[in-house]
């Protein structure tokens, strides 16, 4: 069942504009107030705050968006994908999952895997400053709210969500703190130290490991922690390219970097992430 059928607001999405309830019809969504947003064709919708929307390209664009789909496609973070469906299915065991965010969901290959972890009827929405990058998950995870949004500025109701899950995304802890539940969970997900040291072994003059996130600033207890764990072989010049294309890395690679990097046809890297679950307090 989706939230377009029903007559009742959407039971996690805000109006960007004046923070009520946000009801989702075919074409488009509202809200009491009659401030309307369409829906592209994709089905996702555009809920940054007016004035903010119009840039011309914020977020990852297109074809690094394409890039990491193509990547992931070929199964080379599959460790994660399973691993978080079953993390997220044990979470809905140990306490019903009734409302998943997915803050900076991308593509929106790992937002799949949670939604598709869950019963059916749950609430779900996901977002992701990158039109590119929603249109795409649109696609992939129909059932779920898919939007253009930014961290800082969520359009979600105050305390309505039980689950937020950051993959891999920038961490917003205010506004997380406004949108999630008492009782609630925020799932993280962060690089291991190891993730793709081969690779930054190539691309910088002076590898160090990654830092670990160890907690986020208001010190919520973790009540989980796994480590997700595989090598995988980048077969081709091209694998490679992707790969460095879809990281923050290629913002900042020494030029030197990228010539070693031009020069490989193959590499064994290491994908190392780390799944943290905070609880929020009742
Ligand atoms: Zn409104």
């Amino acid at each position: 069942m989706s939230f377009e059928e029903l007559d009742e607001p959407h039971p996690l999405a805000a109006c960007p504009v004046c923070g009520q309830p946000l009801q989702v019809a075919q074409r488009q969504v509202h809200c009491p107030q009659r401030h309307s947003f369409d829906r592209a064709r994709e089905g996702f919708v555009n809920l940054l705050r007016p004035g903010k929307a119009r840039k011309a390209v914020i977020g990852d664009d297109a074809e690094m968006v394409a890039s990491r789909r193509r990547f992931l496609d070929r199964g080379h973070y599959d460790v994660l994908t399973q691993g978080l469906a079953r993390l997220v299915e044990d979470l809905d065991a140990d306490q019903a999952v009734e409302g998943l965010l997915d803050v900076g969901c991308g593509e929106g290959t790992f937002t799949a895997a949670m939604v598709d972890a869950l019963p059916q009827d749950r609430p779900t929405m996901a977002f992701d400053i990158s039109r590119p990058a929603v249109k795409l998950t649109a696609r992939r995870v129909p059932s779920a709210l898919s939007a253009v949004a930014s961290v800082i500025d969520m359009p979600v109701q105050d305390h309505s969500v039980a689950l937020l899950s950051s993959i891999m995304a920038p961490l917003h802890e205010a506004e997380f703190s406004r949108v999630i539940r008492p009782g609630g969970r925020i799932l993280v997900v962060s690089p291991g130290d190891t993730h793709l040291a081969q690779l930054r072994q190539v691309l910088y003059p002076h590898y160090r490991p990654h830092d670990e996130l160890v907690a986020l600033a208001d010190a919520l207890p973790v009540v989980e922690q796994r480590r997700f764990t595989s090598q995988v072989h980048l077969a081709s010049a091209q694998e490679l390219h992707e790969v460095w294309g879809m990281t923050p890395y290629r913002w900042n690679t020494p030029l030197d970097g990228q010539q070693r990097l031009a020069q490989l046809t193959e590499l064994d890297v290491d994908v190392h992430f780390v799944a943290t679950v905070f609880a929020v307090p009742h």
